[in-house]
């Protein structure tokens, strides 16, 4: 096992644990070699931290940290995501020399250890803004320099869009011009609604994903799931793509044999 890299996820509460857990699971899943470690804030429970514990070499407490942009993340509709500033932290982990981080809601469906090859900052397009990265799948390098750089740039400069991703691509801004090699492709970081939104690219280059990231407000978790005929269903009577159907029963049978079990 390489020692002294890690992938990286992070979770402010008990709901998002549970996707933690199942990615967490999924790395293992695909025999990664690296360390796994997650950071999570004081309201996580002590029965998820105990189940933390189990899938994550490395449980680490941060504090939480918040935007307080509340302008701008009502633009984005996601009030939510001022929390997702706690995601600086990563760069705190200096006991590794480089890092993946991967969203909680994010499944991988193969080994992407070959991912550490890349270097800070590294990171696929965002579907909504190919200029942007998407702050969902990359790879760093911790420092606290650069920790404390970026908390210096978020107090000046804030972010554009109220959460990690804004800030991020502000500050990492060479990102769409400077170096190809940074530009991680779409397959590391597919986002579930571009398998209905370019439904042909889906076809043809889908079979290739080996990151699926399940972005926007749905999460697989909020989906109710049978277990006879293992499949999922929206819980309202919003519709579900068919495309996007197997990676959502991906990310169940997961949690219900791998992750469940764990919090019984
Ligand atoms: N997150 C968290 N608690 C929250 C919201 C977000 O821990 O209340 C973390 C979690 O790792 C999540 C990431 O921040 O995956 C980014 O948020 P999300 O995935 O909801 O944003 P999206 O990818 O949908 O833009
Ligand atoms: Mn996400």
């Amino acid at each position: 096992p390489v020692t002294d890299q890690a992938f990286v996820t992070l979770a402010t509460n008990d709901v998002y644990c549970h996707g933690a857990l199942v990615l967490g699971q999924s790395l293992r899943n695909h025999k990664t070699s690296r360390r796994l470690a997650i950071l999570i804030t004081p309201q996580v429970s002590r029965e998820m931290r105990a189940a933390l514990r189990t899938i994550f070499d490395s449980v680490v407490d941060v504090k939480e940290i918040d935007s307080n942009d509340l302008v701008h993340l009502t633009l984005l509709k996601r009030l939510e995501l001022g929390v997702t500033f706690t995601k600086l932290h990563c760069w705190t982990l200096t006991q590794y020399s480089k890092c993946v981080f991967m969203d909680a809601d994010t499944l991988v469906l193969c080994n992407v250890d070959e991912l550490f090859e890349r270097e800070e900052l590294s990171a696929a397009p965002d579907s909504g803004w190919p200029d942007c990265f998407n702050s969902g799948v990359f790879v760093f390098q911790p420092s606290l320099k650069t920790f404390k750089h970026l908390l210096q740039f978020a107090s000046e400069h804030g972010s554009f869009d109220g959460g990690d991703q804004g800030l991020l691509n502000s500050f990492f801004s060479s990102w769409a011009t400077k170096d190809i090699n940074k530009h991680l492709p779409f397959i590391y970081n597919l986002s579930s609604s571009t398998v209905y939104t370019y439904a042909p690219a889906f076809q043809h280059f889908g079979k290739d994903t080996k990151v699926i990231h399940f972005l926007g407000p749905a999460k697989p978790w909020n989906y109710k799931y049978n277990p006879q005929t293992r499949t999922v269903t929206p819980n309202d009577s919003a519709s579900v793509s068919e495309n996007q159907l197997p990676f959502l029963e991906l990310w169940w049978i997961t949690y219900k044999s791998s992750v469940l079990p764990l919090l019984e």
